[in-house]
């Protein structure tokens, strides 16, 4: 086993510093340094849920760039020294159909998730990278490309991805008009990858205080949700509407905003949801949702970041202040994504 330092959750919703084991290098495998990792809403929820008693630690973190240290005997595409970024699958079966069609994200048997995953090998449970090392299958490591900083890169391997594969399925681009719903860490890069793509992009938020914000991203105007009026006005007229909103909410005011035959697609909050079918019925409207990438997806969706010049608007902090992180993170106190420097577990 290899030993590196990681940041372990208390059962209180805080985190705490502690060492960690790593599997010795399988083969395929590489050694990351972390440098830096994105704090994403889906760690919050996971540290909401999870209970200290629990008999596996929970180190959340799935958003992650680096350095390869090590190279397992096999592996050809990586050497010490090569920058890189793993997301949130480090494995899959590479069997199933969609394993094959290159949907990973979508393993029949599924995929192992960055953290509290089940390793298909030795059964044991992933520790993810609010931690200094992380040991990865070589498959579900990406090259950094060159021009991406590697803190603002960082989320794109979650947040970046799990907007990406839905825009590219649903066709997004000069012709489309898309409305992204919930301007955080999802939100602001669904905005620059659809303005990049040529769409006409507009933002739904809570409230009127990110409109310089939204401009600034590229999009052309702003939808305030809670403002009935506003929202009659812009009813039927999204082609795609890509909902990234974190909490329970209903859908049919969303839903409304879809054109003939358009698409709501859910992103955000993945719990149970309510529909009325004639929400659906009037417009011939679809619902749909998203999560993660394939591997061709994300090697795709870093090629165009790279090319657009598109990483996330981050605030970086020490891994030392992950608990102000979450903190201010769970009051939507972000623009618009925490990055936690890692530099600090040496
Ligand atoms: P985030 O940065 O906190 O952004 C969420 C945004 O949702 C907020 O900025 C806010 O936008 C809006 N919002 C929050 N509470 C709301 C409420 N009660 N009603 C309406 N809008 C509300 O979170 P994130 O990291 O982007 O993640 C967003 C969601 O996606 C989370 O639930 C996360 O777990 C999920 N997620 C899913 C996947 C997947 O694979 N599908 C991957 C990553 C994350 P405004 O201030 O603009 O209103
Ligand atoms: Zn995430």
């Amino acid at each position: 086993m290899r030993t590196t330092t990681g940041l372990r959750a208390t059962g209180t919703g805080t985190l705490r510093r502690t060492p960690l084991e790593r599997r010795d290098l399988r083969p395929d495998d590489v050694a990351v340094r972390i440098d830096y990792c994105g704090v994403c809403h889906t760690d919050l929820h996971s540290l909401r849920a999870h209970d200290e008693s629990a008999p596996t630690p929970l180190v959340p973190g799935h958003e992650f760039t680096g350095v390869v240290t090590e190279t397992g005997a096999e592996v050809t595409g990586f050497s010490a020294g090569d920058r890189v970024a793993v997301g949130n699958i480090v494995d899959s079966c590479g069997a199933c159909a969609m394993c094959k069609a290159g949907q990973e994200n979508f393993c029949y048997s599924f995929p192992t998730l960055t953290y509290g995953g089940t390793d298909r090998q030795d059964g044991s449970t992933t520790l993810g990278g609010y931690s200094r090392e992380y040991v990865v299958r070589d498959a579900f490591a990406y090259p950094l490309p060159h021009g991406l900083d590697p803190a603002a890169a960082a989320p794109l391997l979650c947040a970046g991805v799990t907007v990406w594969e839905p825009l590219r399925a649903l066709g997004v681009g000069p012709q489309t008009r898309v409305a992204v719903a919930g301007l955080g860490g999802l939100g602001h890069l669904a905005v620059k990858m659809a303005v990049a793509l040529g769409a006409t992009t507009t933002v739904i938020s809570r409230t009127q205080d990110k409109r310089d914000d939204a401009e600034r991203l590229g999009a052309h105007g702003l939808v305030v949700s809670t403002d009935a009026e506003q929202m009659a006005a812009a009813r039927d007229s999204f082609d795609v509407v890509i909902d990234t909103v974190s909490a329970p909410h209903e859908l049919a005011p969303y839903l409304q905003l879809v054109a003939m035959d358009g698409t709501l697609c859910l992103v955000g909050y993945l719990g149970t949801v309510t529909v009325e079918a004639m929400d659906l019925l009037a417009g011939r409207k679809r619902l749909s949702s998203a999560g993660s990438g394939g591997r061709p997806a994300t090697a795709e969706m870093l090629r165009f970041c790279a090319e657009h010049g598109i990483t996330a608007d981050v605030e970086v902090l020490p891994s030392s202040q992950v608990d102000t992180a979450l903190d201010r993170l769970g009051r939507n106190d972000v623009r618009y994504r925490f990055v936690l420097d890692m530099s600090d577990l040496d």
